[in-house]
């Protein structure tokens, strides 16, 4: 079972005393081991970063030298790669429908390895990077999923054979399929079931003359929450037996999100303000919706709070500090009683976080603090 990341009481107070809350404290360390898991548990397997889940940049550095590839989806996700220096050979550009900006901007940092699931893409993408090479993105079934990608994208696979054509009869280089399975997949079925439907597709395509050497089984890959936690070593080697025994031959591609970063940071935020309504507690944080706990809304996130006092639990009503009535994370949240200045834990809450907070309301947003830096510097031993 791999390990994550999670402060201890002594080293939460003296965090949250020395540099304030809200505060989200990043262990590059566990970064790095969450990537190592994946390449030891699917040998072979070229592992993308799926930047989207936490674009920080000390992140994708770390990620970068360890030797990963990533998978990008909008312009400003290659820009800041370019800036880092990250090789465009290394980059997927796997959003299946393209901005205009985003196509110039692969264009002109050389990103030439593409996603599309429709029509209307082939001939956009084709376009603006002649020749370009491209996988085909197949829609796949999994209601077990937290956040059900299908619904947006992926080709339904008998339109697979008739994209394939076309795109190869608009000249570019047609490399290999690709699905995502949803995020925070459960079992290991759902790529099973899709590692089978890829092979039936690629052998219709390779009885069509296409010679296709990439199958990208995406991300999904799932991290531990307070009801589940699943074995992904367990996981990954159905995975691996699926693909050894329907693809041995081709180059095997992956683009974990949530599994790299989720485990590896910790939020500290403090209680600002307590509020009895319609005989119900309520809990004000220095941090809600509209910052980390974005991930409430955007990832269907329940996220676990942890206070270090003892006592009987009750239900409270957390919100955020903003003045918009909708910033109320969690009702009926079971809790111990609290207090004002009190601070809680969030563990595991690096993914699909920080990357969608704002600043509404004038909020900025958490600071992020590199773990393994700080460490040196406190007074408390950890
Ligand atoms: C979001 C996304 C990922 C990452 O998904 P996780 O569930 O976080 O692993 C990978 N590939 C594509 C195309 C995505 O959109």
């Amino acid at each position: 079972m791999q390990s994550y990341f999670k402060l201890t009481r002594a080293a939460t107070e003296s965090l949250a005393e020395k540099y304030g809350t809200p505060l989200l404290v990043l262990s590059l360390d566990q970064v790095k081991a969450n990537y190592r898991f994946l390449t030891e548990h699917l040998p072979g397997v070229k592992v993308h970063y799926a930047v989207k889940a936490n674009p920080e940049r000390r992140l994708v550095a770390a990620l970068a030298e360890e030797g990963a590839r990533f998978d990008v989806a909008s312009d400003g996700e290659m820009l800041d790669l370019a800036a880092m220096g990250v090789s465009p050979d290394r980059i997927i550009y796997a959003n299946p429908i393209k901005t205009a900006g985003g196509l110039a901007v692969a264009r002109r940092t050389g990103v030439n390895k593409f996603t599309f699931d429709s029509e209307n893409e082939i001939g956009r993408i084709a376009r603006a990077i002649p020749g370009g090479t491209v996988l085909l993105r197949i829609k796949v079934e999994n209601p077990q999923a937290l956040v059900d990608l299908n619904k947006k994208f992926g080709a339904p696979p008998e339109d697979a054979l008739r994209l394939l054509r076309l795109a190869r009869e608009q000249g570019l280089d047609v490399a290999g399929l690709c699905f995502h399975v949803g995020s925070q997949s459960m079992s290991a079925k759902a790529y099973t079931d899709a590692i089978k439907v890829c092979r039936r597709l690629a052998d219709a395509a390779a009885a069509d003359g296409f010679k296709l050497r990439y199958l990208d089984i995406g991300g999904g890959f799932p991290i531990p929450t307070p009801q589940d936690n699943v074995d992904v070593a367990a996981m990954a080697s159905e995975i691996r037996a699926s693909l050894a025994a329907s693809f041995p031959d081709t180059e095997i591609w992956s683009e974990p999100g949530r599994f790299i970063c989720g485990t590896a940071v910790n939020l500290i935020t403090s209680v600002i303000g307590i509020q009895t309504r319609n005989s119900q507690l309520w809990y004000f944080l220095d941090e809600g919706l509209y910052g980390t706990f974005s991930g409430v809304i955007f990832d269907h996130w329940d996220f676990e709070l942890e206070s270090f006092r003892a006592g009987e639990r009750i239900a409270a009503t957390f919100a955020g500090p903003s003045c918009d009535s909708f910033d109320v994370m969690f009702r009926d949240k079971p809790t111990v009683p609290l207090a004002v200045d009190d601070v809680i834990l969030v563990p595991n809450c690096g993914a699909y976080t920080s990357a969608s907070a704002t600043t509404f309301n004038g909020f900025s947003k958490a600071n992020i603090l590199i773990w393994e830096e700080v460490r040196a510097g406190l007074a408390v031993k950890v």
